[in-house]
């Protein structure tokens, strides 16, 4: 591969990175990506960089998709943007019923938003306003779990349980509580797709309802398989055992789909893998196949209603983006959703993998690996931290891998993998092989 025209930046210094140690970055730029097609991205010297990670959960039919960028192309110059407050462009509706198709039935109203946070943020207002509209004001308090991450937003992150995401930010919101997560028995360990132990964990939900009284909870929130904190699968009937606490006791289910959402699971969504429909369920990512920003939320077709039907004449949500339903950010969303319609990517997840699975396990006999979990196109390795130097392990192994071609991902000492879902057979073999040597180089 040539070296490829990209203007290079005079400086570093204005970009401030996000979640990143700029200064090391800065100081060694060599994880600079400067073009994607298919399954790899290419650095500005055109080195090859296969993507275990599908950039961030999110380019799900692989990278540079014609079919996705004409049609942003195609509609960047028929209608560049037009407000959806008190207004309409066609092209927001149609994207609508399209993520309508696929979501769980009943799930057929969708709310547009530009990110994972804001979706998550959306959501939970959702499910404050509803109660509000139904007469049941005092449900305000919100449910999430420890270890789960829900973006960056106040409420996403109040109801997300990652320490270090909220330690420098304050009091945040009142009236949250956690769950514990469902990770750390040892049973568990090297299980492949859902582990069987751990379903009763679900059960602290009543623990808070005794606490609180139900009649205090709005929504429970949860991933219905939790990525960014290490790829942590529900245990069997974990949801459906939280699924039923909700509906005795009144309160929504919000699953966070960001992830999960779009074929990653080998189905439309997690929901539909799992067996549990939730009350409201948050996308982003795979949506647009992140070629342009785009999140949106699906909820139970009577929370809708509920919250327009207890409006008088006028607006009924006071709650919307000035991009809610961008018309770009719309036609890649149609564009996108029609590639998973004909290449099937839901299940060209399905039909690899099983090959996925015994790949990602083949690595717990590696140096230092403590435990290996999968579920649908997902994969988690975890390393047995540094004496006194957590999560070094892991980034020495991220960066060996980065030089030698492969891009995977840490949190803490764990590894998560999440290629496109249009990886192949090959693609696996190189990035097993690259991170088994890349956690075998370190630990020598
Ligand atoms: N929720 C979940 C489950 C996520 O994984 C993420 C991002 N990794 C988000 C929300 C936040 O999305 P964004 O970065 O688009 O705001």
């Amino acid at each position: 591969m040539n070296e490829i025209s990209v203007p290079r930046p005079n400086s570093l210094d204005a970009f401030w990175m996000p979640f990143s140690d700029n200064r090391y970055f800065k100081g060694d730029t060599s994880r600079m990506l400067a073009r994607a097609e298919g399954m790899s991205y290419f650095t500005p010297e055109g080195r090859e960089i296969l993507d275990g990670t599908a950039g961030l959960w999110c380019c799900n039919a692989g990278h540079g998709r014609r079919e996705i960028t004409e049609a942003i192309q195609r509609q960047a110059a028929i209608l560049d943007f037009a407000p959806t407050f008190q207004l309409g462009h066609p092209i927001a509706f149609e994207a609508a019923a399209r993520v309508a198709e696929l979501t769980p039935e009943g799930l057929d109203r969708v709310f547009f938003t530009n990110s994972g946070s804001e979706s998550a943020d959306t959501a939970l207002k959702i499910a404050l306003a509803y109660h509000k509209a139904r007469g049941e004001g005092t449900r305000v308090r919100l449910i999430g779990r420890e270890r789960g991450y829900h973006g960056v937003g106040f409420g996403g992150m109040s109801v997300g349980g990652i320490g270090p995401n909220r330690k420098q930010f304050g009091a945040l919101l009142p009236y949250v509580d956690h769950l514990p997560h469902t990770h750390g028995l040892k049973e568990n360990l090297f299980a492949r797709g859902q582990p069987q132990h751990g379903a009763t964990l679900a059960d602290a939900l009543e623990n808070l309802v005794a606490l609180h009284g139900a009649e205090t909870i709005a929504a429970v929130m949860v991933e219905p398989v939790a990525g960014s904190t290490g790829v942590l699968v529900p245990p069997v009937g974990y949801l459906q055992r939280l699924r039923e606490i909700c509906d005795r006791h009144g309160i929504l289910l919000i699953f966070d789909e960001v992830i999960t959402g779009f074929g990653r699971l080998g189905t439309h969504f997690g929901a539909e893998r799992l067996g549990v429909t939730p009350d409201i369920m948050t996308m982003a990512k795979g949506l647009t196949n992140a070629a342009v920003p785009m999140g949106a939320v699906a909820v139970r077709n009577g929370i809708y209603d509920a919250i327009v039907d207890a409006a008088g004449p006028g607006i009924e949500f006071f709650h919307g983006y000035t991009y809610s339903g961008h018309p770009l950010a719309a036609a890649a969303a149609i564009a996108t959703l029609e590639l998973h319609k004909t290449e099937d990517l839901p299940g060209r997840a399905r039909a690899i993998e099983p090959y996925w699975q015994e790949a990602v396990h083949s690595l717990r006999d590696a140096p230092n690996v403590i435990d290996t979990r999968d579920i649908g196109l997902i994969g988690g390795i975890e390393l047995a931290p540094r004496p006194g130097k957590p999560g070094a392990r892991a980034t020495a192994v991220f960066r060996r891998c980065f030089d030698a071609g492969v891009l995977v991902r840490v949190t803490g000492d764990i590894v998560a993998l999440s290629p496109p879902l249009i990886v192949e057979r090959p693609h696996v073999d190189r990035i097993i092989g690259t991170l088994a040597e890349a956690i075998r180089a370190e630990a020598a």
